[in-house]
């Protein structure tokens, strides 16, 4: 082969995905001193906007391994914060258990990236991993390279941060069993004119709509509705610039990256009631919500981490879980490939993290169901026991944990 950048013989372990779950695990098993490469089959990171933060105790953990030094980023501890419909109220001060990191996930990618190959990672940017093969010593990797060749590279292991869609998954023949949604998702970034929107305290003014609570999803004639200044996120993003989307039920419509603006606003007048009155939209993209577990996530010498293990419906918890399967698996493979650590380490990796996702599922499917329209007197219910605070921080510490 001749790019200088591939070192003959064995890695240590290969990850397929430079998301920010095989960013991270590659830096955490770089700083451990073992010998990894990160294959991508996209040549540039993806522009499409995800997440806006992350939620729970990884924050801290990121925040510890000095990622956000020099950035102006911080974590905070929010006096309040959603569940599903709900609002917590979790108060200010120590007894406050919830931590969040706001930042949009590409910064997130970008900091990952630059602090892995900081530390030597080789991030193999237009390399798609297409099949692998294992034995009993070794794990080969057919990858298709920048000019088109295909060529194996060979590891002590692999693991799949390859997203949702996961080929690794798929090839390792583990289910990805779970439910989706009935309803569709749209969001997009729109600019409305100072002018047809007023700010109040706790939300907005729409001429024709009404009133609409920010940064949270607002029950209207045709679904849900949420907006949030695109400038609480990004201080340079301009003041008319803001973050909506709309939930109604899905029809015929299957989830895109290429929403026209026609849908966008069609879908808006339907959930509103009425026009919203934007002048521009950018970004616009539909999802349509799945809760999936792995069946495992482990298959000899081959793991999941992040999507590619668990999605989830709501609730913004899926980074916290991906980021806590990250640290655990490379703690379990530096303890294996440095420490002579048994086999039995390796398989706590599932025992621990699997779990972990189902508590995830549990809470975001609650969170999911709780917004349905038909479910008011269970959202009453609960609406009523989270009005006591050690509830609320009490479900926190559930969101938390990740
Ligand atoms: C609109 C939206 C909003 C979201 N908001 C939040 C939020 O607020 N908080 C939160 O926690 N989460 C949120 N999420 C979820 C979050 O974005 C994902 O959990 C996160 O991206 C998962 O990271 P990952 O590294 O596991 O996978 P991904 O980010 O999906 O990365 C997988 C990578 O693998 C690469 N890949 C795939 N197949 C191959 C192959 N065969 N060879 C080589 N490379 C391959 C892909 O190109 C990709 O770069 C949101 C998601 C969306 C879509």
């Amino acid at each position: 082969m001749s790019d200088q950048r591939w070192p003959s013989g064995v890695w240590d372990v290969a990850i397929v995905g430079a998301g920010p779950i095989g960013l991270l695990l590659a830096s955490e098993l770089a700083g451990g001193g073992i010998r990894v490469v990160v294959f991508e089959q996209a040549p540039s990171p993806s522009p499409v906007p995800k997440a806006n933060g992350i939620v729970g105790d990884a924050a801290v953990s990121l925040s510890r391994r000095g990622l956000l030094d020099g950035t102006g980023l911080r974590v905070v501890s929010p006096p309040r914060f959603q569940f599903g419909p709900l609002v917590l109220d979790l108060g200010v001060g120590p007894g406050n258990p919830l931590h969040v990191l706001p930042i949009p996930q590409r910064r997130l990618e970008e900091l990952l990236e630059a602090h892995a190959t900081g530390l030597g990672v080789q991030v193999l940017r237009s390399h798609e991993v297409l099949t692998f093969s294992q034995s009993s010593d070794d794990i080969a990797v057919a990858v298709r390279t920048t000019d088109g060749e295909v060529t194996t590279v060979r590891a002590r292991y692999l693991v799949g941060c390859d997203g949702a869609h996961s080929i690794v998954r798929k090839q390792a023949g583990i289910d990805f069993p779970g439910i989706t949604s009935d309803e569709i998702a749209r969001i997009a970034r729109v600019m409305i004119p100072a002018g047809r929107i007023a700010p109040v305290s706790d939300g907005f003014e729409i001429p024709g709509i009404g009133h609409v609570a920010a940064m949270r999803p607002n029950r209207m004639p045709g679904g849900r509705f949420t907006i949030a200044p695109v400038a609480m996120l990004d201080r340079d993003a301009p003041d008319d610039l803001y973050l909506i989307s709309t939930h109604e039920p899905r029809g015929v419509f299957e989830a895109s990256d290429a929403v026209s603006i026609d849908e966008l606003r069609s879908s808006a007048t339907r959930v509103l009631g009425a026009e919203l009155p934007f002048t521009d939209a950018t970004a616009i993209r539909s999802t349509i919500g799945n809760s999936r577990l792995a069946d495992a996530y482990r298959h000899g010498r081959v793991f999941l981490a992040g999507d590619a293990a668990h999605i989830f419906n709501a609730g913004g918890s899926a980074l916290n879980a991906g980021v806590h399967d990250a640290l655990d698996l490379a703690h379990r493979l530096i303890a294996t490939l440095r420490g002579g650590a048994s086999d039995v380490e390796l398989d706590g990796y599932e025992v621990t993290r699997r779990a972990a996702g189902r508590r995830v599922l549990a809470h975001t499917r609650a969170q999911a169901e709780l917004s349905r329209d038909e479910n008011e007197e269970i959202r009453s219910v609960m609406a009523q026991l989270l009005d006591d605070r050690r509830t609320a921080r009490r479900l926190a510490r559930v969101i938390e944990a990740g």
